[in-house]
């Protein structure tokens, strides 16, 4: 896994395990859901975290997609050509595998090895999502997320913008007991924070456990918090509720977020990868179809109107250096 990691975890700042004191409240899984699995873009697998889940308890997050982790063919690897989005946020962070983007601002580049990339759509943009040539051609591993991060009545229409975060630049801390390592890529944790900029308070990061590992962060009262497993066997919460791979605990009420490592886990998984992510929700109405997540219905048929007219633009054909 080439996303960042540290083989003396002594070396990182420490997050000092909570002390439960009285009134003190250590978050719950008040739900574990296994993400479904559907078919995305030109048809590759996707497990969708939120599916199912009450919008109020994943805000301000509308969406998180898991691809991978998958072990393609040559020929096999598919991606997400042309297509628009208005009205919030893509935040793309590929652990293993190369995406390639491009977008109807001329933009384009490359995510990988453990890099983010922050989209704002805001007002609209038309854009291409896909494995790069090397990996379509002779296969290879493929392991990322995309989280939709929505965005208040004001912000729908700033103009698009990137944040181009590489793997580099996520802030890097370890457990008390020094068994994992968390990359904070967005928002604060213990007066720490990540380099993702962000339109409403949230965040963001990925941790991984060595077997029988905790991990315990401060989380804020007022954040919605979720915990979504990208590898690996844990529990979470004071009362240790099992979550695997695949699997969103939606944690309930309080101030502190509590994850523990099997001290056994399958073949070949050396961690127990999580996502540790929430913020305050948005208290807006959401009217949202497909790649346009809006506060009216009228806003959407506009949407439609504008992309169907060519208004979100559309992507340059090849530069004249390809
Ligand atoms: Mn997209």
């Amino acid at each position: 896994m080439p996303a960042v990691y540290v083989d003396d975890l002594s070396t990182l700042p420490k997050i000092p395990t909570a002390a439960i004191l009285p009134g003190v409240v250590e978050r719950r899984a008040v739900d574990i859901v296994d993400a479904p699995r559907m078919l995305e873009g030109e048809g590759f697998e996707v497990r969708r975290a939120f599916s199912g889940v009450d919008l109020r308890l994943v805000g301000p997050f509308l969406l998180l997609d898991h691809l991978g982790a998958v072990e393609y063919s040559p020929g096999e690897a598919k991606g997400a050509p042309d297509h628009p989005h208005r009205g919030f946020e893509t935040v793309t962070y590929m652990m293993d595998g190369e995406l390639e983007h491009r977008d109807s601002n001329g933009g384009g580049g490359l995510i990988t090895d453990g890099a983010t990339q922050w989209m704002t759509a805001g007002a609209g943009i038309v854009h291409s999502e896909m494995p790069t040539e090397k990996i379509v051609t002779k296969g290879g591993l493929f392991h990322g997320v995309q989280l939709w991060v929505n965005l208040p009545r004001a912000d729908k229409w700033a103009p698009p913008r990137y944040q181009d975060l590489e793997a580099d630049r996520a802030t890097l801390l370890a457990s008390e007991d020094g068994g994992a390592i968390v990359r904070l890529i967005a928002g604060e944790l213990v007066g720490q924070r990540g380099p993702g900029s962000t339109r409403t308070p949230i965040t963001y990061a990925h941790a991984s456990l060595s077997p029988g590992a905790r991990l315990q962060v401060p989380w804020p009262a007022h954040f919605n918090a979720l915990v979504y497993v990208l590898a690996g066997r844990g529990t979470v919460g004071p009362d240790r509720r099992p979550i695997n791979e695949g699997q969103l605990a939606v944690l309930g009420r309080g101030d502190v977020v509590t994850v523990f490592s099997d001290a056994k886990q399958d073949n070949g998984q050396p961690h127990l990868e999580v996502l540790l992510l929430g913020g305050s929700p948005i208290k807006e109405q959401v009217a949202w179809y497909g790649p346009f997540v809006m506060n009216t219905r009228d806003e959407i048929k506009q949407a439609i109107e504008d992309y169907r007219a060519g208004r979100m633009g559309s992507i340059p054909a090849k530069r004249l250096e390809e």
